[in-house]
């Protein structure tokens, strides 16, 4: 019989102690007998305008160590049925983004070789270009919900091609993703042209703008997704700046008019029975945010899509 990892007990370890790994679950030195890898991606190289990324999977292993294993709103128990740990952070290269995204790619490469659905905390958005180029490697296109304050589908910024406001274009024309089945959800504030956010549109993306969405549970739009999506495999890259500033002000690019953090949690249930093959949590900065509640949310919203992996009991 397996006997899953658990997170260390707030009541057995004083929760402000312990290894600083995501809810104080072992730190795995191998991928062995995993079925999920917690990992950080420690960028913000990526980024164009407030930095500090870099720091974020630092703070949200750190906030963390207040969650508890069993949801008592879904009664998903994801450490009853899966062996979760956290791997680490990856050797990315802070002097050059190039290299790092090829680091980034490398690494994931071999964690889907072993069969284990990587959970990445961020980093900036930059990183999740290498990743869907090992997801898709491994699965073919994939399904993408997206939840941004931006739909992140610039041409090229400075000239540059591979930054955190172009990855979904990227995406696109690399064949990563399935055009028709990418929902990008929570999309708000100023543009540079009237047609910012139609051109991929015109690919086929879903778009879900943000005062659509405003006063109103995303369940039913969730469960929409869920039925559309059906059972292909599904990437989920969740940026924490399309939560409110109110809820989440340590990010890097915030705008006003954003969703709630109930709306977040909603959002993220309604996924559950997907074929979820891999997902990421970015844009955390906490140097925006020395309350840490940024980094709370965050840590709470990676628990949440811990909670509807494929396999997890639900009691
Ligand atoms: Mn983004
Ligand atoms: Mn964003």
């Amino acid at each position: 019989m397996t006997t899953f990892n658990q997170p260390i007990s707030g009541n057995d370890l004083a929760r402000f102690s312990g290894p600083n790994t995501f809810m104080r679950l072992p730190q795995a030195q191998s991928l062995d007998g995993l079925d999920v890898a917690v990992l950080g991606i420690p960028q913000d190289i990526g980024t164009s305008w407030r930095s500090g990324t870099r720091f974020g999977p630092k703070q949200i292993r750190a906030e963390s160590a207040m969650i508890r294993p069993y949801n008592m709103d879904t009664g998903a128990a994801p450490f009853d049925s899966l062996q979760i740990a956290d791997i680490g952070d990856l050797a990315i290269n802070t002097f050059s983004l190039s290299e790092s995204l090829r680091i980034i790619k490398e690494s994931y490469d071999a964690i889907l070789a072993q069969d284990v659905v990587p959970v990445a905390m961020g980093g900036d958005h930059s990183i999740t270009l290498p990743i869907l180029r090992a997801i898709a490697h491994k699965h073919g296109p994939v399904a993408l919900v997206h939840v941004d304050a931006h739909a992140d589908v610039n041409d090229e910024m400075f000239g540059e091609r591979e930054t955190h406001g172009t990855v979904f274009r990227r995406a696109y024309e690399e064949g990563l993703i399935v055009p028709d089945k990418t929902y990008q959800i929570g999309i708000r504030g100023t543009g540079y042209a009237a047609t910012d956010f139609t051109e991929a549109q015109g690919w086929g993306f879903q778009h879900f703008p943000a005062k659509e969405l405003w006063n109103r549970s995303l369940y039913g739009m969730g469960a929409e997704i869920r039925r559309d999506i059906g059972d292909r495999p599904v990437y989920v890259s969740y940026d924490i700046d399309s939560l409110d500033p109110a809820y989440a002000p340590g990010t890097g690019t915030p705008e006003i008019g954003g969703l709630t953090t109930a709306q977040a949690l909603e959002l993220i249930r309604a996924l559950r029975g997907l074929n979820i093959v891999g997902c990421d949590l970015v844009e955390v900065s906490p140097p925006y945010d020395p309350s840490g509640n940024t980094a709370l949310t965050g840590a709470n919203l990676l628990y949440e899509l811990l909670c509807v992996l494929p396999g997890v009991t639900v009691r």
